[in-house]
């Protein structure tokens, strides 16, 4: 059987499935602001809605309610730039994500915050293949 001719409760139940995604996107960074690092209150449109973006895991990503309210329809890019607390790292991961590249963005972030939980032990040796590049 192919994978689509399933039902899914999600199919039947669309509210399910939205708060089921949020969560998801959520649990990526562990609730964390993917600009700054604090608490994760809200999903923020990296390209906003009244420009086109999507409600897609690609353009959605976890941020804080100051960041995303201060952001508000600017671009993710340069706003993010003009910001004390600016991190190459968390940019590029941003921009990982924005390319469907979870992994890396979750890898990048790792190592933007040092306080994220180092969920596999292969985290050393990763971190100095991005320090070698
Ligand atoms: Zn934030």
């Amino acid at each position: 059987m192919h994978i689509n001719d399933a039902v899914f409760l999600e199919d039947l139940c669309p509210k399910f499935r939205l708060r089921q995604w949020r969560k998801s996107i959520h649990r990526f960074t562990e609730k964390s602001c993917i600009y700054c690092g604090k608490p994760s209150e809200s999903i923020d449109h990296v390209l906003p809605r009244s420009q086109g973006g999507l409600s897609t895991t690609e353009n959605c990503v976890p941020a804080c309610l100051s960041c995303n309210g201060d952001k508000s329809n600017e671009n993710a890019f340069y706003w993010y730039r003009r910001q004390k607390f600016y991190d190459p790292r968390r940019a590029m991961a941003i921009r990982a994500w924005l390319e469907g590249d979870l992994r890396l963005a979750l890898r990048l972030l790792q190592w933007a915050n040092p306080n994220f939980k180092k969920s596999n032990k292969n985290y050393e040796k990763d971190e100095s293949e991005y320090k070698a590049a």
